[in-house]
């Protein structure tokens, strides 16, 4: 390989598609191939081993260590049926990407031999030596104990040669120490507020599920190119790099044909994703160039956001293949749009009903206005603390830069959602009330259609919106592990409706019928809502800015300021009746969250300094040189050189230019060393935020210098490259 830009160039403009490994079958014969799910507990585990455990996975009953053992068997011995010769228990800790220890399967048989091993307690336990992961300080690092432990809910999984078992990653003394556990805790939650109102219209209900379909959008770069970028390398964004003449304005990208060589890739990703279960559905086009998605079938909330997991792992390895890099990054490029991951929500009962989609009948229509009220109570109650759930070091470039999320959360309805609650405000209190299915036959005050036309709504400024049969949580960072905003949204929809429960349970206490106290209790709800966090404008006018402050919603835009939100009393309030996190695990997960937003920027700092000083100093200094030759030239032999000449201009120019980027970058060290000596780490983390501003401000002398300096001499790809070759 080169190191030549325009040679790289070349090379990578003319690399073939490779061509996917796609298996003879069809899609539905391979489906599932590489989990242990229902159909290979059937097929592996006798039925007294298959009965337990389906009872662990559906009525969380505990599992002893003898089935323990019968499962192990079975999955033993469809592992090696697929050549497995490794294991590794699978967890998520509170950094960016999952965990894994592979262990070998074998051991001494005690006859001088060996053979494979795999035994009920390293199904079910295991003692990672994790000192080195983020705790916030729960685990000191002489204390290195932690513990991961199966979670049965999410199937085990085969990754190449090696057997993947879920767990949840917790320390000796019980505090979580990754996403998943708070996840599983708010799940329950959720379902534990949910099942008692549910039971008002339907006693057969005993639990309630949450579902989650993200929608993964990534950039893709060619690696040769990416390999000579180090920001791209080190950090995941260009922090350099001047616009490309086209960028996104053509709007020529979203949903066109996609490239050869990415189609390829993506065949390759889908048949993965579909072997090891993941109902992959949508591939297409993003808006910006180089910029796609994919979507999967919606799940239930803990298994779905495991696929996810695991399938931008699989997006890593893939695109390698196909001589690509992807970018999970929220803004990879200046310019245009950034990446987010959609979390399309909602909740539904174990009997089959969705719980904010509108009912066939008025019941299933008061209960559908119940949850959809109560999630936007819990919204309006919580935004800043949702916000700050999805707040990080790069989502930071996406929040509040006019660009899906806006830093305020508010919640979208359209127009038919909007109607109803205001015609429900118009009941008199105390009245009996039918809220009318289409074809419902008594007439209603009320007319709540059956199918909503919802995609007429479609409001993209909005980070909450309501699309017919879910929520849309749009803020979350394409990067992110989805449980942590969604652990936050479901506990502070369990505690509303928790306190929605109590409510209604007075007004029956003192005769209410169940519908008018329900009714009565909702409309307050709906006046507050309404008058707060319900906002079908543009999230992204400067007029919302100023509305949304005088409605009393969060419109911070500082990420570290932002994270403290999680320790405000009504917060900690909130997820230790829950049963969620406690007040140390609260405490402990915002120092984590800190101190990566410290090392991000700290790292973007020292890679701009770095690139500034040896990459684009020295093509400017060799540019700018061979401009004073010509000129000095031309003296020699004219005997004068005109002031305005062009050489001479540009001389200017970049010396200019060079000194700006110079002596920022020198105050931006100095501005590192003094944050260096902060020892508080929020005033740290706000000390690097001023430093994370600094940054475009050492960018624009650089961009103005590639605008400028010999494109043959310039040593990086540049975004016209970047982003248009695939
Ligand atoms: P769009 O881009 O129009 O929002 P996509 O088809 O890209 O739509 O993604 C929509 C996602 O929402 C899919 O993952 C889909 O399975 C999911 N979804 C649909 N209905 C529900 C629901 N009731 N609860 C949760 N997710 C849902
Ligand atoms: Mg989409």
């Amino acid at each position: 390989m080169s190191y030549d830009r325009l040679e790289m160039v070349k090379e990578s403009f003319e690399k073939k598609a490779i061509p996917a490994n796609v298996p003879s079958k069809k899609p539905s014969e391979y489906f599932g191939e590489l989990v242990f799910d229902r159909d290979k507990m059937r097929k592996y585990l006798d039925s007294k081993t298959l009965s337990s455990l389906i009872n662990c996975i559906d009525k969380t009953e505990s599992l002893d260590l003898k089935t323990a053992d019968a499962v192990a068997k079975g999955i033993k011995e469809w592992a090696l049926e697929h050549g497995v010769t490794h294991v590794t228990h699978w967890f998520q800790p509170l950094t960016e990407g999952t965990a894994e220890k592979h262990d070998s399967l074998i051991d001494y048989d005690g006859k001088g031999g060996v053979i494979e091993t795999f035994d009920g307690s390293s199904l079910v336990q295991q003692e990672p030596d994790a000192s080195s992961f983020p705790s916030g300080g729960i685990r000191e690092t002489f204390e290195a104990r932690g513990y991961t432990a199966w979670d049965p809910t999410s199937p085990v999984f085969i990754m190449g040669d090696t057997l993947c078992i879920p767990t949840v990653f917790i320390s000796y003394t019980g505090e979580a120490l990754d996403y998943k556990t708070p996840f599983k805790k708010a799940l329950k939650a959720v379902s534990d507020a949910a099942v008692p109102i549910c039971r008002l219209f339907d006693p057969s209900v005993s639990k309630v599920y949450s579902y989650l379909g993200w929608e993964q959008e990534y950039f893709l770069v060619d690696e040769i190119l990416y390999s000579a970028r180090p920001d791209l390398m080190i950090t995941g964004r260009t922090l350099m790099g001047h616009m490309s003449s086209k960028n996104q304005q053509l709007d020529d990208h979203y949903f066109g044909a996609i490239p050869t060589r990415v189609a390829e890739f993506m065949k390759d990703l889908e048949i993965s994703g579909h072997k090891l279960g993941i109902p992959i559905k949508t591939r297409h086009n993003e808006v910006a160039p180089n910029q796609f998605e994919l979507a999967p079938i919606y799940g239930e909330a803990n298994l779905s956001n495991d696929q996810n997991q695991i399938v931008m792992n699989l997006m890593r390895q893939l695109a390698r293949k196909h001589g690509f890099v992807v970018l999970l990054h929220e803004k990879p490029f200046d310019g245009v749009n950034g990446s987010g991951k959609h979390n399309n929500w909602s909740l539904g009962t174990d009997t089959g009903t969705s719980l904010l989609a509108p009912g066939k009948d008025s019941k299933g229509n008061l209960q559908f206005v119940t949850f959809f009220v109560n999630v936007l109570a819990a919204v309006q109650k919580y935004n800043g603390l949702l916000k700050a759930s999805i707040a990080s070091a790069t989502n930071a470039h996406r929040l509040g830069a006019n660009e899906a999320p806006p830093a305020i959360v508010s919640a979208f309805l359209g127009r038919t959602m909007t109607k109803v609650l205001h015609k429900l405000l118009e009941v008199p209190s105390g009245t009996p009330i039918e809220i009318a299915g289409k074809q419902g036959k008594r007439v209603g005050l009320v007319e709540i259609p059956e199918i909503f036309v919802d995609n007429t709504d479609r409001n993209r400024t909005s980070p909450f919106a309501f699309t017919g049969n879910r929520f849309e949580f749009r803020a979350v960072g394409s990067s992110a592990n989805c449980a942590g905003a969604l652990t936050t949204l479901n506990a502070a929809v369990a505690s509303q409706l928790k306190a929605f429960k109590k409510e209604v349970d007075g007004r029956m206490e003192v005769g209410s019928p169940m519908e008018i106290a329900v009714m009565d209790s909702l409309k307050p709800l709906i006046s507050s809502v309404i008058d707060t966090v319900c906002f079908d404008g543009n999230g992204y006018s400067d007029e919302w800015k100023e509305e949304a402050g005088k409605r009393g919603l969060d419109v911070e835009t500082s990420v570290p300021k932002m994270f403290s939100r999680f320790t405000l009393p009504q917060s900690i309030e909130m997820f230790t009746s829950t049963g969620v996190y406690s007040e140390k695990e609260l405490v402990a997960r915002n120092e984590v969250k800190l101190e990566t937003y410290i090392k991000k920027v700290q790292i973007e700092a020292r890679v701009m300094g770095r690139m500034a000083i040896n990459h684009v100093i020295p093509a400017a200094v060799q540019y700018e040189t061979s401009l004073l030759k010509e000129i000095a030239l031309r003296k020699d032999i004219f005997g004068e050189v005109r002031e305005d000449s062009t050489e001479t201009v540009l001389v200017g120019k970049i010396s200019c230019l060079i000194e700006d980027v110079r002596s920022k970058v020198e105050a931006m060290k100095e501005a590192r060393k003094k944050a260096n000596a902060v020892e508080d780490i929020y005033c740290k983390a706000l000390a690097y935020q001023d430093i994370a501003d600094s940054l475009p401000g050492i960018r624009r002398p650089i961009d103005k210098l590639e605008e400028i300096v010999d494109n043959r001499l310039w040593p990086l790809p540049k975004y016209r490259e970047l982003l248009f070759i695939s």
